[in-house]
């Protein structure tokens, strides 16, 4: 996907920020973003935000805390998958707890990092199935992480697709087949 579209990925634990990325001549600051997101203390749960132009996705993973922001047309399923991709990728290239340990780190300790082919790659990390919506009467396609379906514990999952002030829900089977599309209520 284009690096445009996202605004900012950002690694950090309670203490400091390990990585930052934005996109090239980006030089804005999201630092009220992401105090917002910082009391957050549940582990494991995607958590998802419009502020305004702006969709946040964020996850909190032991001790550290994962944020991304994109324009607002970028699927929350396309954020997570990038997040669960530098997840993945950060901890494969250090021992975070143990470097963490030393003292005295700073970001300059996760400098190599670099999330522009997560990011170029993205694509790969989702499917697009088509979905029809009886409110827009139109075909629309919705991005599907690949890893909510590999590892669904059943089949169909449901996902809602919550889009012009309406949502469906949609089952999808693990083949990424749509088997089932229903107008849903919100509240919230
Ligand atoms: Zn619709």
């Amino acid at each position: 996907m284009k690096k445009e579209k996202i605004n900012f990925i950002n690694i950090s634990n309670e203490i400091f920020t390990l990585f930052e990325w934005k996109p090239p001549s980006s030089l804005k600051s999201y630092l009220l973003d992401l105090n917002i997101v910082r009391e957050n203390m549940t582990v494991d749960i995607f958590f998802h935000l419009n502020r305004g132009t702006m969709k946040i996705v964020y996850i909190r993973k032991s001790n550290l805390l994962y944020v991304i922001g994109s324009d607002q047309d970028v699927q929350f399923q396309l954020l997570e998958a990038i997040l669960e991709d530098v997840d993945e990728k950060f901890n494969e290239m250090y021992a975070v707890d143990v470097i963490l340990s030393y003292g005295n780190v700073t970001e300059a300790a996760f400098k190599e990092f670099s999330c522009d082919e997560i990011i170029e790659n993205a694509e790969n990390l989702i499917k697009n199935v088509d979905v029809f919506c009886r409110v827009c009467k139109k075909t629309l396609p919705l991005n599907v992480k690949k890893s909510l379906i590999e590892t669904a514990s059943s089949y169909p999952v449901p996902i809602v697709y919550n889009h012009k002030g309406h949502a469906v829900v949609t089952y999808i089977d693990q083949n990424f087949v749509v088997r089932g599309v229903e107008l849903v209520n919100i509240t919230g």
